[in-house]
C-alpha cells in the first residue's frame, strides 16, 4: 500500500493504447494529476488495427471529440458489421452485423418467433430483419436520427480508420491538454527496494523519468509489466493457433463499403477494410501451415488495387498477460495480451481497460482490493471475447487443410460449449459477466457457422402463427424502404465528413 496521493502518471508508449490512455487520462483528471508520456519515433507502433466496433462512440463522446472532425481526421468510413466468407464452408458467406434483429413482439427473443416461422416452412433469412446487414448489402449508411420509432434508429456503427492518424489525432488533445511527451528509447526500469514497485525508467540518453503509476503501452514486448515486472502470460495458442500476420494496403477502387470483409483462407483468414485514402488488407495465418513468403503472395494475389507499401510483418502469440495491473503498474493495448483481430476487439480493450482504470482509479494509493477487482473484470471480459472468436474456427465444416481439421477436432473452453449447446437444443443465448458480445452478435456467428437451433422457444407458441408471419412481413418491407431513403455511404460521408 502506498497512502499518498497520486501526482505522476508516466505512460510508456505512443501508439493506439498510449495516447488513447493519456488523451482520456488528461480530460478526466483535468490537471490534478501530471501525466507524462514516452514514446521511440525509432522503434514506432504495429501500424495496424484499423476496425473497429461501436463502443467507440462512447469513448469519443467521452473524449467531446465531434465525430465529423474525426471522421476527416482519420480518413475513416463507417462499419455496420463484418462479412465472413468461408468460414462455415467454401463458397458461403454470412454477415455479422452490429445492432440488433427485428423489434420485440412478445416474451421471447425476435430471433425465437423467426426460428418458429421457419421451422413451419418460412424458408427466409434473418438478415432480412437487421437494418445494418441490408444497408451493408445496399451499400446505405446514416446516423440514427433519434426517431425511436425508425428504422434509422436501428443503425448501430463503428469506423475503420487509419489508426496512426488516431493517435496522432489523440496526441494533439492530450497536449493541448497539458500531457508533456518525451522522445526517447526505454534502456532500463528500475524497481524500489521493498516493494518491487517500479520507481522510475531510464531513457537511452541517461534521462530518468519517476512517476506514482506507469502505464504500460509498450506493445507486444511489455516493457514494464513482463519485462520488469515478470508478470507471465496465458498462452491460448491451442484455442487461437494463428501466430503471424502481413499487411499491405492499397489503393482503393471503388466506393469504400461500409462492413469489414474476412476470407477465410487454408491457413488462416484474411481482411479487407476500406478506409477513405486506401483499402487495408492483411492475412493472419498460422506459421506451421504456410512460410511467410507464401502468405505474403497469397495475400497480394488477392488485392483489389495497387499495393501501397512493402509487407508489413508481424509475430505474436494470442493470449493475455496473467494481471494486466501489478503493483503500480497497467498494462494497455497489446502489452496487456493479444487476441487475433478477427472481431476489432483489441482497440476495444484499450478503451474498456481505461474505463475500468477510472473506475479503480487509485489515487491515494494502490488497494489490493481494487487491483485484484480490475483484474478480474479484464480477465472475464476478455475470456468472453475469446470464446466468441475461437467458435468462427471451431464451428467450421471446412477439412480442407490441416488448420481447419485442427479447429474443429480441438477442444474447447467450456463456457464455449455451454453457449453453442445451449443454442444448439432450443436457440438460446445467455450473457455472462457482463460481457461484450450480446445476443445479435452470437446468433449471427452462431447460425452463419451453421449451428441451427434444433426447436424454438415455447414461449413464442402463445400468439397465433399468422399473427407472427405478418408481423415478420411488416417489419421486413419496412427496413427495405426505410434503409432505401438512406444515402449511399459514400454520399454521407462526401456530404459529412469527407478527409481533404
Ligand atoms: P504499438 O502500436 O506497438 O505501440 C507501442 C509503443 O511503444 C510505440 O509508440 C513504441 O515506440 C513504444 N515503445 C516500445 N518500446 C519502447 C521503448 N523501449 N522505449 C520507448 N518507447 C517504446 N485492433 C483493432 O481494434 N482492430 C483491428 O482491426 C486490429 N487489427 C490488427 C491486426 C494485426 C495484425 C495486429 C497485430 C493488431 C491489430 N489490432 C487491431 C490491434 C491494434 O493494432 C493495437 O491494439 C493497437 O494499435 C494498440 O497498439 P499498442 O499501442 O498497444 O502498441
Amino acid at each position: 500500500m502506498t497512502p499518498a496521493p497520486l501526482k505522476r502518471i508516466l505512460i510508456v508508449g505512443g501508439g493506439t493504447a498510449g495516447w488513447m490512455a493519456a488523451a482520456a487520462l488528461a480530460h478526466v483528471t483535468r490537471g490534478t494529476v501530471k501525466i507524462e508520456l514516452v514514446e521511440s519515433e525509432v522503434i514506432g507502433t504495429v501500424g495496424v488495427g484499423e476496425a473497429t466496433i461501436p463502443p467507440i462512440l462512447l469513448f469519443n463522446q467521452l473524449l467531446g471529440i465531434d465525430e465529423n472532425e474525426f471522421v476527416r481526421a482519420t480518413q475513416a468510413t463507417y462499419k455496420l458489421g463484418i462479412r465472413f466468407h468461408d468460414w462455415h464452408r467454401k463458397g458461403e458467406s454470412y454477415f455479422h452485423p452490429f445492432g440488433v434483429y427485428g423489434t420485440r413482439i412478445d416474451a421471447a427473443s425476435f430471433h425465437q418467433y423467426w426460428l418458429r416461422l421457419n421451422k413451419a416452412g418460412l424458408d427466409d433469412d434473418l438478415s432480412a430483419y437487421s437494418v445494418t446487414t441490408v444497408a451493408s448489402q445496399m451499400g446505405r449508411f446514416t446516423r440514427p436520427d433519434g426517431d425511436p420509432r425508425g428504422v434509422a434508429s436501428q443503425m448501430t456503427y463503428a469506423f475503420h480508420f487509419d489508426a496512426g492518424l488516431y493517435a496522432r489525432f489523440l496526441r494533439q488533445r492530450a497536449e493541448a491538454q497539458g500531457v508533456t511527451r518525451h522522445e526517447g528509447k526505454v534502456a532500463d526500469v528500475r524497481l524500489r527496494d521493498g516493494d518491487g514497485f517500479i520507481q522510475s525508467v531510464r531513457l537511452d540518453d541517461g534521462r530518468e523519468l519517476q512517476a506514482d503509476f506507469f502505464i504500460d503501452c509498450s506493445g507486444f514486448r511489455g516493457l514494464l509489466i513482463e519485462g520488469a515486472l515478470k508478470t507471465g502470460y496465458e498462452d491460448w495458442t491451442h484455442w487461437l493457433p494463428a501466430d503471424r500476420a502481413v499487411a499491405m494496403p492499397c489503393t482503393r477502387v471503388g466506393d469504400p463499403t461500409p462492413y469489414t470483409q474476412s476470407t477465410a483462407l487454408e491457413a488462416g483468414w484474411r481482411w479487407r477494410i476500406p478506409l477513405q485514402h486506401r483499402t487495408g488488407n492483411g492475412y493472419v495465418y498460422c506459421s506451421p501451415f504456410i512460410s511467410d513468403d507464401e502468405a505474403q503472395a497469397r495475400l497480394r494475389a488477392s488485392l483489389d488495387g495497387e499495393a501501397m507499401a512493402d509487407p508489413n510483418f508481424l509475430r505474436f502469440t494470442t493470449g493475455r498477460r496473467k494481471k494486466t495491473w501489478n503493483k503500480n503498474c497497467l498494462a494497455l493495448g497489446l502489452a496487456s495480451g493479444f487476441l487475433e483481430p478477427l472481431e476489432s476487439t483489441s482497440i476495444h480493450l484499450v478503451q474498456s481497460g481505461i474505463s475500468k482504470l477510472l473506475l479503480h482509479f487509485p489515487d491515494t494509493g494502490f488497494a489490493q482490493a481494487d487491483i485484484d477487482s480490475y483484474n478480474r473484470q479484464m480477465r472475464l471480459e476478455v475470456e468472453r471475447i475469446r470464446d466468441f472468436i475461437i467458435l468462427h474456427y471451431h464451428a467450421t465444416t471446412r477439412d480442407d487443410s490441416a488448420l481447419w481439421r485442427h479447429v474443429q477436432a480441438m477442444d474447447v473452453p467450456e463456457t464455449l460449449k455451454q453457449k453453442m449447446e445451449q443454442f444448439r437444443s432450443r436457440g438460446r443465448v445467455f450473457r455472462y459477466d457482463d460481457e461484450l458480445f450480446q445476443e445479435t452478435n452470437w446468433i449471427a456467428v452462431l447460425l452463419g457457422q451453421g449451428i441451427v437451433p434444433e426447436r424454438h422457444d415455447p414461449i413464442t407458441e402463445t400468439i397465433p402463427l399468422d399473427h407472427v408471419r405478418q408481423r415478420l412481413q411488416h417489419m421486413k418491407a419496412m427496413i427495405r424502404q426505410g434503409v432505401e431513403r438512406m444515402p449511399t455511404h459514400e454520399a454521407f460521408i462526401a456530404a459529412n465528413a469527407k478527409a481533404p
